[in-house]
């Protein structure tokens, strides 16, 4: 089975529909969270996951702005000012469906996060030590979590008494082993908005006859995407970091 693993889509439905049409022979799908927030097409990525039908989605921080669980004053001015326009123009039965979203899970014996299994809603997993932290109130091998847009894997090393975790960044096509005794937390990256200084979208892909996950980038028409986010009124800061993938 080959499962499909995006986070942080941010209402980027030209990044969204790039990713779905570069992955053949796809069997499930996994979200992470942050469908909506910052972009401009809120509805159609919210439509597009759940004709998905998933089989884990998350809530991100985002989502919960979006849906008022969680209040927009917590967010940076940018975020919030999308935020109040996600909220003006999400249809009921899309809100109706972020509502039913939760920002942990579990998949095929893999734990899933949007942030951290430490703080799921708020924490940027970015060290290799707030890792440690995570992986010691789980207990599956696998852990994957989104929020940071910047794709990572963090590992354990074998030693039972002090476990050490390195972190490192894949690089399109890196393939990582999910089932070989390691513990590790991955994080596959931005769909809608990337983060580490590559425009392109990034994804992974868990095939479990293999036993790995393999992280991929595919760019798209960001100058699309741009020109939304100018005509819908959103600050144009948000066009202009997709062009530089920060
Ligand atoms: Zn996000």
């Amino acid at each position: 089975m080959r499962t499909l693993i995006i986070s942080d889509i941010h209402g980027n439905l030209e990044a969204l529909q790039s990713v779905l049409g570069s992955t053949d022979g796809i069997d499930s799908v996994v979200c992470l969270g942050d469908i909506v927030g910052y972009g401009p097409s809120p509805n159609e990525c919210v439509e597009t996951v759940k004709n998905l039908e998933p089989a884990a989605c998350l809530a991100g921080n985002h989502d919960l702005g979006a849906t008022a669980t969680i209040d927009i004053s917590l967010f940076s001015s940018a975020a919030a000012r999308a935020l109040v326009w996600t909220r003006s123009v999400l249809k009921p039965e899309n809100l109706a469906y972020l509502e039913t979203l939760k920002p942990t899970g579990m998949w095929e014996g893999a734990a899933l996060a949007h942030g951290s299994p430490r703080d799921p809603v708020w924490e940027y997993l970015e060290s290799p030590q707030q890792a440690a932290a995570s992986l010691e109130l789980i207990q599956s091998d696998a852990c994957f979590v989104g929020h940071t847009h910047v794709p990572r894997v963090f590992e354990q090393g074998e030693e039972p008494e002090t476990p050490r975790v390195r972190a490192f960044a894949p690089a399109h096509e890196d393939a990582v082993p999910l089932s070989d005794g390691t513990r590790r937390i991955l994080n596959p990256g931005s769909v809608g908005q990337p983060r580490d200084g590559d425009p392109r979208a990034a994804y992974a892909v868990v095939d479990d006859s293999e036993g790995v996950s393999t992280f991929l980038r595919v760019s798209y028409a960001f100058d699309v995407t741009q020109r939304k986010i100018i005509e819908a009124g959103l600050p144009s800061s948000l066009a202009s970091r997709l062009s530089v993938g920060m």
